[in-house]
């Protein structure tokens, strides 16, 4: 018997692909009876937002995924299929009749065992193998315990990230490679202001939309009314005080050189161009070690999605940068998982004890339940005295999970799947469109590979027949 914890999309394809193998499952969830500040409804697998499981091009990250999914029996994918609305390329669905299909199929599953209920460690005993897929607003006794278990440096409650942009999309003629005063090796990348390029940025960064705040990230209750501007004072005192940051255009509103002073001073730096310092200077930071990635160091904000893009793409050197992920401040909990859990998401400090979905560091509905499903893999692989091959390096599984062991030295953030994330191809070429090619090749042999380790090792195999 497996416990999982947490009916969201981590958990409910955990319980599923355990069960699916024939290992019984007991799953928690504490919904309707306690609630998120997120959550509306009893229904697992609740999507809490937008309705859209990302893109259904199997060219494109996101569809790479969930074709990995399905390969693997992923019961999101399918019930999410057979419930779609139109969506134009992205897989959208009807909530409702998701969130009633994906409930129904796992309380009829002879397998899984409800328990309508909040899960607390006590509720477990040593030596119990236990998934913990309870999200991005865990309960404060399961947040605690990991906290314990795990040392309290390692979770965050707060996401404040700064935007990710691919790297082969970064003008390498503008942007230079160099560390303050020459120190410390090339690693950085800067985009050199001129005092026109600056002005002109931050006025437009001052001016750009905002996402609104969810009241509960500010500590009230979901339905509580939104009384700004002190709601947004106690929010960005409470990311100062667990992530140590402000919003870029906070700080930009301060006044129109306090980036130049601060986020983005430009000593030590010369740029080869003019042989001078800049005016400003972002900088990039590689965000993996095969420098596929790089964040924008201190650019953590909460503009919406599409300002970021015209905002930030009026950096020198980032005029076409793609960007991979935008930056985000909002309440998330979710573990350093390099330094917390091993490459089967169990906790190095725990054995026996297993985290999934968007906890482990992925970020979204599908990149959490694709999590779950490897979790079942592995769980199953465990009860029955084997360990699970590691998916390879090419697949689109290898790359999130290689997200997640990636040991740079960077501050860990969440991600979601993306090309940056899928190692380049053997053999190189300078034309985007060539390369995505081959990072796909080498993701569907990789996942070929894959299935046929599965195949052999000691894991039992799904029986397809049990759960409707
Ligand atoms: C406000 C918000 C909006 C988001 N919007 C999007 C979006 O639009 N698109 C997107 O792709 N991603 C979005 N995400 C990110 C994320 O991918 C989803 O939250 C996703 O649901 C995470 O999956 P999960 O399985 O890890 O957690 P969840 O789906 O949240 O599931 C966790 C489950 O555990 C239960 N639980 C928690 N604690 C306990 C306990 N102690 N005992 C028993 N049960 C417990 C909860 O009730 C919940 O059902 C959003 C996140 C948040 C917080």
């Amino acid at each position: 018997m497996v416990t999982v914890v947490g009916a969201g999309f981590a958990g409910v394809e955990a319980a599923w692909a355990l069960a699916e193998r024939g290992v019984p499952v007991r799953l928690y969830e504490m919904r309707p009876l306690t609630t998120t500040p997120a959550h509306e409804t009893g229904w697992f697998a609740e999507l809490v937002c937008s309705n859209s499981l990302k893109s259904k091009l199997p060219t494109s990250p996101a569809g790479r995924l969930k074709e990995e999914m399905r390969a693997l029996g992923s019961l999101v994918i399918r019930l999410a299929e057979e419930h779609a609305v139109p969506g134009g390329e992205a897989l959208a669905v009807d909530r409702e009749r998701f969130g009633e299909a994906v409930t129904a199929a796992v309380v009829r599953h002879p397998l899984i065992e409800v328990r309508r209920e909040e899960w607390t460690p006590a509720a477990s005993s040593p030596g119990d193998t236990v998934i913990v897929a309870t999200g991005p607003l865990s309960t404060d006794p399961v947040s605690e315990w990991l906290a314990q278990v795990t040392g309290r440096q390692h979770l965050y409650f707060y996401d404040a990230v700064s935007p990710t942009v691919d790297a082969s999309t970064v003008d390498l003629s503008v942007a230079f490679a160099q560390s303050r005063y020459d120190k410390g090796g090339d690693d950085y990348l800067n985009c050199p202001f001129e005092k026109d390029s600056y002005l002109a940025f931050v006025e437009a960064l001052v001016t750009a939309e905002r996402v609104p705040l969810h009241a509960f990230e500010a500590g009230g209750k979901r339905d509580a009314p939104l009384s700004p501007p002190q709601k947004e004072e106690e929010f960005l005192a409470k990311v100062q005080y667990f992530s140590g940051c402000m919003p870029i255009e906070v700080i930009a509103e301060r006044g129109a050189r306090s980036l130049a002073f601060g986020n983005f001073k430009p000593v030590g730096l010369t740029d080869p161009r003019t042989g001078r310092r800049p005016y400003a200077a972002l900088q990039l930071r590689p965000e993996n070690r095969e420098k596929t990635l790089y964040s924008l160091v201190a650019c953590q904000n909460r503009l919406r999605f599409g300002e970021q893009r015209r905002v930030f793409r009026m950096v020198p050197g980032l005029e076409r940068a793609e960007f991979v992920r935008y930056g985000v401040i909002h309440r998330n909990t979710y573990l350093e998982a390099p330094k917390a859990l091993t490459p089967w998401l169990e906790l190095r400090e725990l054995a026996g004890v297993f985290v999934s979905g968007q906890l482990t560091g992925v970020e979204g509905y599908v990149e959490s339940a694709a999590m779950g499903i490897w979790s079942g893999i592995v769980t199953a692989a465990r009860v029955g005295g084997g360990k699970a091959p590691l998916p390879p390096r090419e697949t689109a599984y290898g790359s999130l999970l290689s997200h997640l062991q990636d040991p740079t030295d960077r501050p860990f953030a969440p991600m979601n799947v993306n090309w940056g994330l899928f190692p380049e191809p053997a053999e190189p070429s300078r034309d985007k469109g060539v390369r995505r090619e081959r990072k796909l090749a080498a993701a569907v042999a990789g996942l070929e590979a894959w299935l046929e380790a599965l195949d052999s090792s000691a894991i039992p195999a799904p029986k397809g027949t049990l759960g409707v």
